[in-house]
């Protein structure tokens, strides 16, 4: 059985495997320090879940706490950056690269964050807003 609420996605070599159900509450382009360096990327993209709506469905994520009660996910073989896991605004958060879906057009960032960390050289031609540090808990439409 299929479910087309059901977002599934993964790492490249296919040795890791994640399944969401239910719908994230935020879609934004991070440029902070930590996002760009564990994806050595000028920007990371990223869905972002409330509680624990996400599970591994294929494979265990080697983890790294890239600062104090914050966890990042990455596949042990290929290294594909895939997971966070946390508290942000004041909730659990689980968060999954938007890159790493099956289908990666289904959620597109509606926003920038952490922009005060932005590289010179990388910009966008977008009309999204731009928020200096985290930007405000949304709901996606
Ligand atoms: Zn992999
Ligand atoms: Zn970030």
């Amino acid at each position: 059985m299929d479910n087309s609420e059901t977002i599934k996605g993964g790492c490249l070599c296919g040795a890791t495997r994640y399944r969401a159900t239910g719908k994230p509450y935020k879609s934004s382009y991070c440029h902070c320090l930590y996002c760009r360096g564990v994806t050595a990327s000028p920007i990371a993209a990223w869905l972002m879940f409330e509680g624990k709506q996400v599970e591994m469905i294929k494979g265990n994520l080697q983890k790294y706490a890239s600062s104090p009660g914050v966890l990042r996910g990455f596949c042990p073989v290929c290294g594909t950056p895939l997971w966070w896991e946390g508290t942000w605004d004041n909730m659990d958060i689980q968060m999954v690269t938007t890159c790493s879906l099956d289908d990666p057009e289904l959620y597109p960032p509606d926003r920038h964050a952490f922009c005060h960390n932005r590289l010179s050289w990388f910009d966008v031609d977008d009309d999204l807003p731009r928020y200096q540090h985290a930007s405000p808990k949304g709901v996606i439409q």
